[in-house]
């Protein structure tokens, strides 16, 4: 009876020591991955910054028309769609209106927007001497 106790303890132990050695090796992959995980979320976080800052615009909102200047507008303030944020067609002869057809027509005429577009180009350069 107690050999028969005695074989089964050690039969459990040679059990649990083996779980022992499996939890052991997953929590050194485990580590590894976290490791290589963390790395690359800090790569993927610069990269997220540098690109933050390469697309950085200035917006003003003016009555129904978003001004943007940045790298993509060469500088320059632009109208764009206040709702869907593409930019403002100054085509047409009178309205202003949104170029990625989200239906936006701004309730300014073009010459008020090319108005405050020169106003705000001037604000700029002033600020900037
Ligand atoms: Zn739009």
């Amino acid at each position: 009876m107690l050999r028969e106790q005695l074989a089964l303890c050690e039969a459990r132990a040679v059990k649990t020591e083996t779980e022992n050695v499996n939890l052991k090796a997953q929590i050194a992959t485990l580590t590894a991955e976290l490791k290589l995980t963390q790395q690359a979320l800090g790569d993927e976080k610069q990269q997220h910054e540098r690109l933050k800052k390469e697309h950085e615009e200035e917006v003003r909102v003016w009555d129904t028309v978003e001004l943007r200047r940045g790298k993509r507008t060469f500088n320059l303030w632009r109208p764009f769609c206040p709702r869907c944020h593409m930019p403002f067609l100054l085509d047409n002869r009178f309205t202003v209106e949104c170029s990625g057809k989200c239906g936006f027509i701004s309730d300014m005429r073009k010459n008020e927007v090319v108005k405050i577009m020169n106003d705000l180009e001037a604000i700029s350069k002033a600020e900037s001497m």
